[in-house]
């Protein structure tokens, strides 16, 4: 059954089943926990996150069920997966389909604020940098025929409670909005133990230990639009 979606709310467009988890599972907890309206797209099915890394087909069915159940937790009330990506060519595929799609996506749902990769992808995966490219390319578009969200967020992950430090942009790096997600962690540990076919252990126990020391616990995030000093030290708090 189907019913319409409120326009507006948060927005992320994403490469792989289990990056709207690592990357910003609590910012969209804490949207639809205020009542805003959360969509994610995701651009591939993941068929190539296997033990051995070789695509399979019916694996990505694995991976859109794991995404299903961690959409529930987080409490998204749209889930889009795009056709025709494979998960680790997406930059194989032709960059302006792929713009395309994703203007259209936008434009359909009409989202106030946009989260999406850096131009590192936080973990360099190339699927990442093209999607995070794409959407930022998408967002010009819409401006261009003017309805681009008021904001667009990369992903900042410098607050990850694992401490893990990746090779990162300078926007990636920058964070200019910190939000304390401490009192929906919960969700945030349950949508990433929903990709039970993934082996990111070290993530989880290091999120659930924060849950336990009951530390604050918070996501970064560097907006790139409108482009505007950031605010530090004391950073913004609130995405929409
Ligand atoms: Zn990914």
């Amino acid at each position: 059954m189907s019913y319409p979606i409120a326009p507006g709310g948060l927005a992320a467009v994403l490469a792989h089943p289990d990056d709207e988890s690592f990357g910003c599972a609590g910012a969209l907890a804490l949207a639809h926990e205020d009542g805003a309206t959360t969509r994610l797209l995701v651009v591939t099915r993941g068929e190539a996150g296997t033990p051995d890394g070789m695509p399979d087909p019916s694996f990505g069915d694995t991976r859109e069920a794991e995404l299903i159940c961690a959409a529930r937790a987080i409490g998204l009330d749209e889930v889009s997966v795009l056709d025709g990506y494979p998960d680790g060519g997406v930059a194989d595929r032709p960059f302006e389909t792929l713009v395309t799609e994703i203007t259209a996506w936008l434009a359909d749902r009409r989202p106030s604020a946009v989260i999406t990769f850096g131009p590192h992808g936080v973990t360099g995966h190339p699927d990442h940098i093209v999607v995070g490219s794409a959407t930022r390319w998408a967002v010009e578009r819409l401006a261009e025929s003017g309805i681009a969200p008021n904001a667009v967020y990369v992903l900042s992950p410098i607050f990850d409670p694992s401490g893990g430090l990746y090779d990162l942009s300078a926007e990636e790096q920058a964070a200019t909005h910190r939000i304390e997600i401490t009192s929906l962690a919960d969700r945030k540990l349950a949508a990433f133990e929903c990709h039970a076919s993934q082996t990111d252990t070290a993530s989880i126990a290091a999120l659930r230990a924060a849950i336990e020391a009951e530390a604050p616990i918070h996501e970064g995030y560097h907006r790139v639009r409108p482009l505007v000093p950031a605010p530090h030290p004391n950073f913004d708090t609130a995405l929409l």
